[in-house]
């Protein structure tokens, strides 16, 4: 598609589900940006910059795909970005109800940037964020669950 996609989240830390989501639309889009939202009234474990680095380094073999931090509205943020389309991840019917609230929302404010949605493979469907940084709060294995250097990282703030 030529067609440019914005991904956006918290990213705190980003996941291998986050990752799958990446690498199916890496090959459908022209070019996907990574929108790391500043914070969103969270308290996030990583800063901002670290979240972005991270983002980073993980994607690397993506020729496709760019990383930005952001901290305005997202449908202004895609606007400037020239992004023609607001990509989502989708694990649980949990997820609907607010996924669908914020998409919503965002054509009610943009009616010309279409959200879509992707599905991760099914091993993934279980991995969100929280859950890595309270196992890894805990000192539990979440080896399977993300990337080396976001392992290290954790380790790091955790130690
Ligand atoms: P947010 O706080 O905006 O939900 P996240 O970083 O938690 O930010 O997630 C960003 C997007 O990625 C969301 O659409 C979320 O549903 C999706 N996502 C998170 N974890 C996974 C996963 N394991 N598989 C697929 N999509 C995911």
């Amino acid at each position: 598609m030529n067609t440019t996609a914005i991904y956006p989240g918290t990213f705190d830390p980003i996941t291998d589900g986050h990752l799958d989501i990446i690498a199916r639309a890496s090959r459908l889009f022209e070019k996907v940006i990574i929108a790391v939202a500043a914070n969103k009234g969270k308290t996030p474990l990583f800063s901002l910059e670290e979240r972005v680095a991270l983002a980073a380094e993980v994607t690397e073999q993506f020729q496709n795909v760019s990383i930005i931090g952001f901290n305005n509205l997202l449908v202004d943020c895609a606007k400037e970005q020239g992004a023609e389309v607001v990509l989502r991840g989708l694990r649980a019917v949990s997820d609907f109800e607010y996924e669908f609230q914020l998409a919503g929302m965002n054509r009610r404010l943009s009616p010309e940037l279409e959200t879509l949605f992707l599905t991760p493979a099914e091993q993934y469907e279980f991995i969100s964020s929280s859950m890595i940084r309270e196992i890894a709060k805990l000192k539990g294995d979440v080896s399977s669950f993300v990337p080396e250097c976001v392992e290290k990282q954790l380790h790091k703030k955790f130690a």
